[in-house]
């Protein structure tokens, strides 16, 4: 059996090897370390590569990868997988998005893929990962949150050919009913995209939301739907669930509140809109109704900002455009 080596992870038989890889320094020098399992099974297959928490406070992955680990029994397993349950450690610190020790150029780590050996701290995390992820992956799924906890949304990279078609099929095996076959010119950077221009089916989980917002309920179907997709690749035995017709969407649309107030969301994640459909009422501090959040668009709900309290720029709704039935 060839050894797989990632960081101070090294698997030379079927089993789970455990360590970490180090993408950067601290400002006092000390590594960043961050956690890698490597799930190996007795015959030889393809590898599938999960990470979570390329958003610091995006933790409902984690736990879905920490969950598919605990309960992996190797001698049933084909192939190997490979997961990095905290890709951003230093932004899961400070339970935020983006690292705290990012300098100017704003530091989305999930923007700056493949990265650059030289770049700014978030693109020297990037090289690290995506040099480890582009030598191994066969396959990669992503995890993300939205914002509150009733996320259920996905996405794959929609490329042509045979790399769009098995992400594809990784959709329809984690089944999650909104879902986007996201074109190929949107999210530069994204670890997803840039996988699948180098050849690897790629996939995103929106599960949950940031922070707390997400229980255990949530983790456990998104486990099973993970263990779903090891049936669908040949990687664990078992029939494969059939999730039945999914929801397509032709892309999305971010709308960004313009105004700020007390707020309260009307409609939840996965409902149909339409345009003009009120989304929300706000409230002035002496607690009376001060007008209604509309949707611009027709679509389906894939995140609502979850209030209690707006500014103006954040994220009011996320919508999945022309919705059909697949
Ligand atoms: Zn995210």
């Amino acid at each position: 059996m060839q050894e797989i080596k990632i960081g101070s992870a090294v698997s030379n038989a079927a089993g789970i090897a455990k360590g970490h890889l180090k993408v950067g320094d601290l400002p006092d020098g000390r590594p960043v370390d961050i956690p890698v399992l490597i799930g190996r099974g007795a015959a030889d297959g393809p590898t599938l590569w999960l990470h979570g928490c390329v958003h610091g406070n995006e933790y409902c992955g984690t736990f879905i990868i920490q969950e598919l680990f605990r309960n992996l029994d190797t001698s049933e397993l084909t192939g190997t997988v490979v997961a990095l349950p905290i890709l951003n450690l230093t932004a899961f610190r400070r339970k935020q998005r983006m690292s705290p020790f990012e300098g100017y150029g704003g530091g989305d780590l999930n923007r700056c893929f493949p990265g650059k050996p030289d770049g700014s701290l978030t693109e020297q995390m990037a090289h690290a990962i995506y040099s480890e992820l582009k030598q191994h992956a066969d396959y990669l799924i992503d995890f993300h949150t939205a914002m509150t906890t009733d996320v259920r949304w996905a996405l794959y990279a929609n490329a042509e050919g045979p790399v769009g078609d098995k992400a594809e099929g990784i959709a329809r095996a984690f089944g999650f009913n909104s879902t986007l076959p996201a074109p190929m010119d949107i999210l530069g950077g994204s670890a997803m995209m840039t996988a699948a221009r180098d050849g690897i089916p790629g996939y995103i989980v929106e599960a949950g939301g940031k922070g707390p917002a997400f229980d255990p309920e949530l983790v456990l179907d998104g486990c099973e739907r993970l263990r779903n997709v090891l049936r669908h690749l040949g990687m664990l035995p078992g029939a494969v669930t059939d999730h039945g017709p999914l929801t397509y969407f032709s892309n999305f649309a971010w709308v960004m509140s313009t105004r700020g107030g007390l707020f309260q969301r009307q409609v939840a994640c996965g409902d149909r809109i339409e345009a003009g459909t009120v989304l929300g009422q706000y409230y002035d501090l002496y607690g009376a109704p001060d007008g209604e959040a509309r949707s611009p668009h027709a679509g389906v709900v894939l995140a609502i900002h979850p209030g209690p309290v707006m500014s103006n720029g954040e994220t009011l709704i996320h919508i999945g455009l022309d919705p059909r039935e697949v």
